[in-house]
């Protein structure tokens, strides 16, 4: 996911109304967040899946820097410095100059999960490896990845950031309940 800082450098803006609750949005150009959000952060991860379904990014192979198509650079001797067979850069980078190459599009689109599903396999460990097909969910060799998958899912109506975030707590507070009966037990 990008951070705070990415979507900052790709033009994304968050404000807060400082009210009791705070109220967080984001916006990017004529664009902005649907909804307020209770957390800057909730706002961000708002942002940043906006960001991966709609925008087009590129990314410096070299630094690292996030690139909307509009803040790429032309390439200079581009035939020079490409060989026979290698992928096409999009552009060079705007800090340093080496080449950049599209981000592989996290996008609803272009993904069989739902936007929330993607999340958990981006997030947990080896996620991307296990999860290869939402009609075989239960099967994905791990109950923990199955349990997010099937509880975080827009099926089961999980229709918002904060109300994936809620689930997350009170299955954490779950959790925790049976890791402090454990150990108790241990303290004897
Ligand atoms: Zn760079």
């Amino acid at each position: 996911m990008l951070s705070k800082d990415v979507l900052i450098e790709i033009g994304f803006t968050f404000e807060v109304d400082s009210g009791d609750p705070e109220q967080w949005t984001w916006r990017c150009g004529d664009t902005t967040s649907t909804v307020e959000f209770l957390k800057e952060d909730f706002a961000v991860l708002d942002a940043a899946h906006h960001a991966a379904a709609h925008l087009e990014l590129h990314c410096c192979a070299n630094c690292g820097k996030v690139h909307t198509e509009a803040m790429l650079k032309d390439i200079v001797d581009l035939a020079l410095r490409v060989d026979a067979g290698d992928t096409v850069p999009s552009g060079e980078c705007q800090s340093c100059g080496a080449f950049c190459h599209p981000m592989v599009r996290t996008g609803i689109k272009d993904s069989p999960w739902d936007q929330f599903q993607q999340v958990v396999i981006a997030s947990y460990n080896n996620g991307d490896h296990l999860a290869q097909d939402p009609a075989d969910v239960r099967n994905v060799g791990d109950t923990l990845l199955t349990f997010l998958l099937l509880e975080l899912s827009e099926k089961e109506d999980c229709d918002s950031v904060s109300t994936a975030i809620d689930r997350l707590n009170s299955a954490i507070s779950q959790l925790e309940k049976v890791r402090d009966a454990f150990q108790e037990k241990a303290a004897g």
